[in-house]
Formats: structure tokens, sequence, C-alpha cells
């Protein structure tokens, strides 16, 4: 089942991603990011690295790995043209647009990562300047610098 104005189809970047069905604006919600809530960030190392859990404001986590979580294909992207935004009226986190969507286009947003977290993540969102991570915007810079210092790990 599809929630109002989007689905899950497979996606260039990753899996499934989520994609839209109608025009949405910027600053409309598309979804809320659903899913048991933690107070204390996941441990990167652990396998099967958490790639759904996002600090959805500071110092509260969601774990979006629930198949009723309406967001949870919308993939990462290094330019991306959703955000994350929390209600605290609410406590709700929405996917919100951030630029004009069309009709079938792929819904992507910044999964907010640390850079340890990022390790476990490449990125492949096609981006002119993605830094091949999935890793938080405020981060790139320090990352790249970081990386330019690192052997390659793949
Ligand atoms: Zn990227």
């Amino acid at each position: 089942m599809n929630p109002a104005g989007v689905e899950s189809r497979p996606s260039p970047i990753a899996g499934d991603g989520l994609f839209t069905l109608r025009a949405f604006t910027p600053g409309e919600r598309i979804v809320p990011y659903t899913g048991r809530r933690l107070n204390q960030p996941p441990d990167p190392g652990r396998p099967g690295a958490p790639t759904y859990t996002l600090e959805i404001q500071p110092g509260c986590w969601v774990d979006g790995d629930d198949p009723t979580n309406p967001a949870r294909p919308a993939n990462h992207s290094c330019q991306p043209n959703a955000e994350l935004a929390y209600d605290p009226a609410t406590d709700v986190a929405w996917l919100t647009a951030r630029l004009p969507l069309a009709a079938g286009t792929e819904i992507t947003f910044d999964y907010g990562f640390t850079v340890a977290e990022s390790l476990f993540h490449p990125c492949r969102c096609g981006a002119p300047d993605c830094v091949g991570r999935i890793v938080a915007a405020p981060l790139r810079g320090a990352f790249r610098r970081h990386r330019r210092f690192s052997r390659p790990r793949d």
C-alpha cells in the first residue's frame, strides 16, 4: 500500500526509492518518518549498520526500519530535494519538500549521519558533489579532508 501522493519503486540510487505521484511545493509535508524512539545513537559498528535510525531532533533518534514507516524507502542524497522537519507540537518528523517536486520525482533527503556512521554507508546518489559516503551536510567538508589522508576502504 502506498501513502497518498507517493509510491515506492526501484531507484537508480539504491534499492527501492520513494517517488512523488503528484507535485509538491516547497515546505509541503510529504509523509511522516515513523518508528521506535531511541534516546541514544545507534552503534555504527553493529553488523547490519542501522541505515534507518535517524536523529529527528537533538537527542532523539527514530528507528525507521519498519514496514509501516511510509518514509522508509526514501534515499539519501548529497543534493536532496526534501528534508526531515521535526514538528515539536505533534512530536512528529515529516519528510518535507525543500524544492518544487514534479510528479514522478524521486524524493531524497539528508540522513544526517556522523562521519563514523558514514564509513559503513557508501553513497551513490549521483549528485555532482557527492562525497561517496552518506554523511550529514555540515560534516562533508571535514569528511573530504579526512578522506584525503585515508586510504580507500573499498
Ligand atoms: Zn551522494
